[in-house]
């Protein structure tokens, strides 16, 4: 009783204005988190017509006396802070008090809820309480909102179709389960159960439950922190990636947030895993210190401000590029391992092919050194040209060691390995070196050569007026634009690790990378090498000196297992299972 208490104006004056809820989907998160905040277990959450017709939030938490339930409408009456103090130390997902007073001015609210002794029932019509009476029931509480939107034609006009309205509801309930798989959420959609989960605490199961059986045996647990951050979750590996944003999930303090930066930071930590243009999957537990992050910036809590935000992004870029390196096949990873891996994207059945007791068994039986001899790392007759990519060897992950024997349409160049038989795509394996090698040549180099006759480049009048800003982003490639009319811009030399690339379509997709804003600071560099590449002529019939050439390059290479779209390079067909699909 008296829990709930009205915010000292100072306090409400310092809470950020503006509308609570804009669609039912707001309704539906503003219910849910009352639900959390009040250590519920289990929240149900039914909706008809996309929440507009009819909404009900159920939860098992501590619930309210009726005292409270009636204060519980007032503005800015909350028991989740008391002084604006509070407001830099906040733990709860709510300490506004307004969402009730809001929703209840907006719809018919019905609530039901008890705190183990004392239950009633409140009832609000647009703003007008119509009832307020004890009403057994048992603890916890149950809100219920009808007719959202019906006398505010003004946001009424603003919803979608059901369809829309309830998937943007299905999106959030599947967040709240993602940021707390230790309550069970069921969802009902015009009486189906559309969604559940289980709350008991294992988030894989959440990621199965909402991804499904692919996505949580491709997930990779990862835990790590600094001086500020906790993060704790999983990554998909690459092989799953999707169009959009949507299945990044990342959580601040239990809190479902919009921040760009971030995203865009665990993006980048994938790097050339994934295709251009599109997006990983992946759950991440974000916790601090509250003092770090301030709510406070938007009514519906999906912005926030974090103080150290640089340091986290460099923290999530880094960690997620290294759990998603040593989630490929790494030194300790057996080659029927790597074999299975890479070949998912291939459409036959592989579980078939690798009984579950070979993968395991087959690095227990001998040492891994006789078993796959890996590729002499500093050949001593084959002294390697490309220093940086000599002095990185001695970390770089095993390579099996493979002899050519052929090859396939021009295409692929066939090997022998220790364990089997090797298809290598000529042309993802080139594309890989050339990039490598063109990313560590401008790394080390600044050296450029004058061109006899400068190549010019055209583009949008636009880009050329934009010539000072272009060459300001590609500065660290070595590379310097002049105009050379409205349309025009002209290059009159080249650092040395461009020679050989076709000019004009090269420089002209620098330009267009620049142009649309996909030159990310902090990528140039990187992103530079793949338009380089990009225009290559591929390789066609090749000698068995440049098939041997290409291979030992290969193995070179710092991640020779994936192109630069996150494609495999190679597959290895164990000779074990070559046997069993011979029936011997
Ligand atoms: P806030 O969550 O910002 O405090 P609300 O308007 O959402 O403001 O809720 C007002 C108060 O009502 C909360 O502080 C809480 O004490 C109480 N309350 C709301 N929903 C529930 C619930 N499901 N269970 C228990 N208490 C609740
Ligand atoms: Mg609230």
């Amino acid at each position: 009783m008296g829990r709930i208490k009205q915010l000292d104006s100072l306090t409400t004056n310092m809470i950020a204005a503006g509308e609570v809820v804009e669609r039912p989907m707001g309704v539906v998160k503003e219910l849910v988190e009352n639900s959390i905040d009040a250590e519920s277990t289990r929240i149900d959450i039914l909706i008809e017509e996309g929440g507009m017709k009819k909404l009900t939030v159920t939860d098992n938490g501590t619930g309210m006396d009726s005292a409270d339930a009636e204060m519980s409408f007032q503005r800015h009456a909350t028991s989740k802070i008391r002084s604006q103090n509070d407001l830099w130390t906040i733990h709860t997902l709510g300490f506004r008090g307004e969402a009730l007073p809001s929703i209840a001015s907006v719809a018919k609210v019905t609530m039901t809820t008890s705190d183990g002794n004392d239950s009633s029932r409140i009832i609000i019509e647009y703003g007008k309480k119509i009832s307020a009476s004890p009403y057994p029931c048992d603890q916890g509480t149950e809100i219920t909102v009808e007719g959202l939107f019906y006398r505010t034609p003004a946001r009424l006009k603003h919803m979608r179709s059901a369809a829309y309205e309830s998937s943007l509801i299905q999106d959030v309930v599947l967040k709240f389960a993602l940021s707390h798989p230790e309550i069970s959420f069921h969802l009902y959609n015009e009486g189906r159960e559309t969604f559940s989960t289980s709350g008991q605490g294992d988030l894989l199961e959440v990621i199965f439950q909402a991804y499904g059986r692919n996505a949580a045996e491709n997930a990779v647990e990862v835990s790590f922190r600094d001086f500020d951050y906790e993060v704790e979750g999983y990554l998909l590996k690459p092989s799953v990636s999707r169009a959009s944003r949507n299945a990044m999930h990342l959580f601040l303090n239990g809190r479902m947030v919009r921040t760009y930066k971030l995203y865009q930071a665990v993006r980048e930590g994938y790097d050339q895993l994934i295709p251009a243009g599109r997006f990983p999957v992946c759950v991440l537990n974000i916790t601090m210190d509250p003092h770090l992050l301030d709510v406070n910036v938007h009514p519906s809590k999906w912005e926030v401000r974090l103080s150290k935000e640089l340091q986290l992004e460099t923290l999530l870029r880094t960690e997620v590029r290294n759990a998603m390196m040593a989630s490929m096949p790494a030194p300790a990873a057996s080659l029927s391992e790597a074999r299975t891996y890479y070949y998912e994207p291939l459409s036959f059945d592989t579980d078939a092919l690798v009984p579950e007791t070979t993968k395991k068994e087959e690095p227990v039986k001998e040492p891994e050194e006789v078993k796959q001899p890996v590729i002499e790392k500093k050949p001593v007759k084959e002294p390697v040209q490309e220093t940086p990519a000599a002095e990185e060897e001695e970390e770089k992950p095993d390579f099996p060691a493979m002899e050519v024997i052929g090859q396939f349409r021009g295409k692929y160049i066939i090997c022998s390995t220790a364990s089997g038989l090797v298809l290598i795509r000529q042309n993802a394996a080139d594309r890989r070196i050339r990039y490598e090698e063109i990313l560590s040549a401008m790394k080390n180099s600044r050296l450029t050569e004058d061109l006899l006759l400068p190549v010019t480049v055209h583009v949008t009048d636009a880009l050329a007026a934009r010539c000072d800003e272009l060459n300001e982003a590609v500065s660290e490639t070595g590379i310097s634009f002049e105009v050379f009319g409205h349309d025009t811009l002209a290059v009159r030399s080249l650092p040395s690790w461009a020679k050989g690339l076709s000019g004009e379509a090269f420089l002209k997709g620098l330009a267009e990378l620049f142009e649309s804003d996909e030159l990310r600071a902090g990528q140039v560099q990187s992103n530079t090498a793949l338009a380089a590449v990009r225009h290559l002529p591929g390789l066609k019939n090749l000698t068995m000196e440049d098939m041997k050439e290409l291979v030992r390059k290969l193995s070179l290479c710092e991640n020779p297992f994936r192109d630069l779209s996150g494609r495999p390079v190679f597959i290895v067909l164990d000779e074990k299972e070559l046997e069993k699909e011979f029936r011997r």
